[in-house]
């Protein structure tokens, strides 16, 4: 080795650099350890919503009236002449009150003015019948028949000092007979047809 050269520097054998050639032996000795994984627990108080598809609900439609019955309303239709005899629908109602309501006979067909008055009687164009029945049953039959008036064809119905027609109810009657011992019922035109309930 040539005198007058530089001097060497020998650091022995130790070579220092601050690149980390392998992190497992990380710069300064020490690195915390890994944090464990915390599970997850969920809150019992916590409700986790699933997906539930919301109950079909069918758009709100009109309140109707039961269909039942023929469907021939209430509204009063007064009479006007005497026809020939009974109307059919007129029939079919003495038999349903005879079935459901029982009582002692029944009346239809009359050509005469209404009791006290100048005008036609149901009875005069067969369309009305009279049901003669003690208290217990004419008090069920009045009552019954409020409920089916409409969807039948029924336009008033009197008894024992008592009318029912729609719209203002039952109220005080004041006619000449004070239909006492009988169901009075009266059609309008279309239930004189179509009244057919059993
Ligand atoms: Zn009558």
């Amino acid at each position: 080795m040539p005198l007058g050269g530089p001097p060497s520097f020998n650091t022995s054998g130790h070579q220092f650099s601050l690149f980390n050639a392998n992190p497992s032996f990380p710069i300064g000795g020490h690195q915390p350890p890994a944090a464990a994984p915390i599970p997850f627990i969920q809150p019992s108080h916590v409700q986790i919503p699933s997906f539930i598809p919301p109950a079909y609900q069918a758009p709100p439609t009109p309140i109707a009236p039961p269909m039942f019955g023929n469907n021939c309303g209430c509204t009063i239709q007064p009479a006007t002449h005497c026809t020939s005899g009974p109307a059919i629908g007129a029939r079919n109602l003495e038999t349903y009150m005879k079935n459901n309501f029982g009582g002692t006979r029944t009346e239809i067909f009359n050509c005469r003015d209404v009791r006290g008055g100048a005008t036609t009687s149901l009875h005069g164009e067969g369309r009305a019948v009279d049901f003669y029945a003690n208290k217990a049953d004419g008090n069920r039959a009045f009552e019954a028949l409020q409920t089916i008036a409409c969807q039948n064809g029924i336009q008033e119905i009197i008894w024992d000092k008592q009318i029912w027609t729609d719209g203002k109810g039952v109220r005080p009657y004041n006619g000449v007979h004070p239909h006492h011992d009988h169901v009075h019922i009266g059609l309008n035109k279309c239930g004189a047809e179509k009244f057919d309930l059993k």
